[in-house]
């Protein structure tokens, strides 16, 4: 076999389908976010290195920059070296590890919590050993969740069922035709990273109630943002007691890297016990948890982060109204602004980046929806009021040359 052209084929039929993946490549700088210089081809084709602002980041409250969360990275780094020098059960275990555990287990209220090396890996891991290790399990998935959901709960080889996204209705359909003494786990997403709207969470556990069904909530876009100690959107609405599993990120909102799930004693002890995406991988270095717990600490009491964050959401919202860019209206901090269209979508993406110092990675097919393509912006704390202005106008400008509707979206 000739595999390189395999690999070619594959990579041509991507390029022609529009779904090639090309990364901007970014220069940050501590302490400028969400500024940053960006690499590459200008619009004259000349290589250069543009000032640019990240209006796409995932890091939403700025705290990878947050003097605490360096301090304490620092110090861990200066005390312990670079790396933990083994899997969590061969001498990887520090003290920061455990301290991190401890914080957000009382984050979410529950007895403990288990890190992981990234979100991906805690939902991989945590759903494929649950369902997989309970006999007979069904999984009742969510018809968005995340790749990492998807593949963990494949990994386990349960039984799928997957219900309409947020559709309670389809849910218990789906739940009243399995005998009430199978073992169920609901799997789904507090906030859902694309559309920005947010499950009805405390009907799903009624139902899970109703039905003697686990549940296991994704809470990666929530947690630090939402909540009056940024416990996520369970947290916001009373209801992280009734949840089995909460999992979450340090990637985010934190600022850092990893990932963890947050249950009762004996299921953490579970899947540190069975999970081998757990086991079998060395574990995080100390200075991520000493900066992560430091994140995590810091907005465990203060609300200036999130209080900003809202703010500059809203005006970025009001501004889009004004001057009438479609974007769906939702209850989050994630604003969709809708081109419907993968080429336009593209086009304004590179030049926003080029010729407006704007930085927003479009998002295309099969990441969303075709005729869904859209811009996903991300208003943090730290973006100024002159960078909204410059947003807006930037956005209006491509708006008029390639002749997209104006006017809003409804909530879907
Ligand atoms: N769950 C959801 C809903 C996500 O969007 C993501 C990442 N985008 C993850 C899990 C994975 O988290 P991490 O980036 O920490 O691996």
């Amino acid at each position: 076999m000739d595999y390189q052209g395999f690999f070619k084929d594959a990579l041509d039929d991507l390029r022609e389908q529009g779904n090639y993946r090309i990364f901007a490549e970014l220069e940050r700088h501590c302490g400028a976010f969400p500024k940053a210089t960006s690499r590459g081809a200008n619009s004259a084709g000349e290589n250069a290195l543009d000032d640019v602002t990240i209006w796409c980041s995932n890091d939403y409250l700025g705290m990878g920059q947050n003097p605490k969360v360096l301090a304490a990275m620092h110090a861990a780094l200066d005390r312990c070296g670079a790396g933990s020098g083994g899997t969590r059960n061969i001498s990887g275990t520090t003290h920061d590890h455990v301290l991190l555990e401890a914080e957000l287990a009382d984050l979410h209220g529950k007895e403990s919590a288990l890190l992981f090396t990234s979100g991906y890996v805690s939902n991989w891991a945590a759903l494929g050993t649950i369902a997989g290790r309970i006999p007979g399990c069904v999984v009742l998935s969510d018809a968005l969740n995340h790749a990492s959901m998807i593949e963990g709960i494949r990994h386990s080889k349960a039984e799928r069922m997957v219900w309409k996204h947020n559709d309670l209705e389809d849910l218990e359909a789906k739940l009243a035709a399995l005998p009430l003494d199978c073992p169920k786990l609901i799997a789904f997403e507090s906030v859902y990273s694309m559309d920005g709207d947010i499950a009805p969470i405390a009907q799903i556990c009624d139902l899970a109630d109703k039905y003697n069904a686990m549940t296991y909530l994704d809470e990666v876009h929530a947690v630090g943002l939402y909540g009056p100690r940024g416990g996520g959107i369970a947290e916001r609405d009373g209801l992280m007691d009734r949840l089995t599993v909460i999992e979450g990120t340090l990637g985010k909102a934190y600022g850092v890297v990893g990932g963890y799930i947050a249950a009762s004693d004996e299921l953490c002890d579970f899947v540190r016990s069975f999970a081998s995406g757990f086991i079998f991988t060395t574990a995080l270095p100390p200075a991520i948890a000493a900066g992560a717990a430091a994140s995590v600490r810091h907005l465990k009491q203060s609300t200036v982060e999130r209080d900003m964050q809202k703010s500059n959401v809203a005006k970025v919202r009001a501004k889009l109204e004004q001057v009438g860019i479609p974007h769906v209206t939702n209850a989050s901090h994630i604003i969709p602004v809708m081109v419907g269209d993968p080429v336009k979508c593209k086009f304004i993406s590179d030049v926003l980046l080029k010729d407006y110092g704007v930085y927003i990675q479009p998002i295309n097919y099969p990441t969303v929806p075709k005729g869904t393509e859209r811009l996903r912006i991300t208003p943090s704390p730290v973006h100024s009021d002159r960078d909204i202005d410059h947003l807006i106008t930037a956005l209006g400008e491509l708006w008029e040359q390639c002749r997209l509707a104006r006017q809003p979206i409804a909530a879907q």
